[in-house]
């Protein structure tokens, strides 16, 4: 059903603009690892399962990263310019 689709979608969703303007404000717009600012983005843990439906996450297991932390948040080294 159409219905499933478009909540499936919301949920995916988990970040709000409230939290990303708290994350970007707390890093002061920097990389949270290397202080950086090159293609800045809000990387988050994986989501933990909880045991409840509703996984949402808290500002701590979010952080803005440059590319290079980012990359290495994943597990892919990138060689620095
Ligand atoms: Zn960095
Ligand atoms: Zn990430």
């Amino acid at each position: 059903m159409a219905k499933r689709e478009i909540q499936r979608r919301s949920n995916a969703q988990k970040i709000t603009r409230e939290q990303a303007y708290r994350i970007l404000e707390r890093s002061g717009g920097r990389c949270e690892r290397c202080r950086g600012t090159f293609m800045l983005a809000i990387h988050h843990d994986p989501p933990k399962q909880m045991g409840g439906t509703k996984r949402v996450y808290t500002d701590d297991m979010l952080e803005l990263l440059c590319i290079y932390c980012h990359n290495e948040a994943h597990g892919i080294r990138v060689k620095r310019l």
